[in-house]
């Protein structure tokens, strides 16, 4: 999936708000495996979709940076959560454009934008272009693909 697996590639911290370039971090299926609770490697690792209103975080409003669940990259601010109605955890724009890419996704018919988180490849979701202002982006992302940490606690 990566071209230069040794390149380092910038990524933005919340906690001093500086874009530092780190190493990606990869690690092997076994290992994920045991890092992660089943339902967070279905989802992060095999490109799963958890059922829309069964999440820990569609509706939460706390304050806090949603991370990675895989590596703690830091990908969204809990001030560009809204309220979309489809069950799972939205946004409208990431943390920083470095932290989160995408990438076409074909399967199941259609042809989606799938958001990744840049440093280790997990999968988020898929963006969409009938959020609201001021991206117009929907970025509807897995609960089981995120953890809320709050701000002072980066
Ligand atoms: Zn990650």
């Amino acid at each position: 999936m990566f071209s230069s697996p040794n390149q380092k590639i910038p990524i933005y911290f919340a906690k001093t708000g500086e874009v530092k370039r780190v190493d990606r971090v990869e690690k092997s299926d076994e290992e994920w495996k045991k890092e992660l609770s089943p339902e967070s490697y279905q989802v992060a690792r095999k490109q799963g979709t958890e059922l829309a209103f069964t999440g820990k975080y569609h509706h939460c409003h706390e304050d806090g940076i949603y991370q990675c669940v895989c590596c703690h990259t830091d990908l969204f601010d809990s001030k560009t959560k809204f309220e979309s109605g489809t069950g799972w955890p939205s946004f409208w724009e990431p943390i920083a454009e470095e932290n989160v890419t995408t990438a076409v996704d074909k399967s199941h018919l259609m042809v989606r934008t799938e958001a990744l988180c840049a440093r280790c490849g997990a999968h988020l979701g898929h963006v969409f272009d009938d959020g609201p202002p001021p991206t117009g982006l929907r970025y509807c992302m897995n609960s089981a693909s995120l953890r809320l940490v709050k701000r002072d606690e980066l």
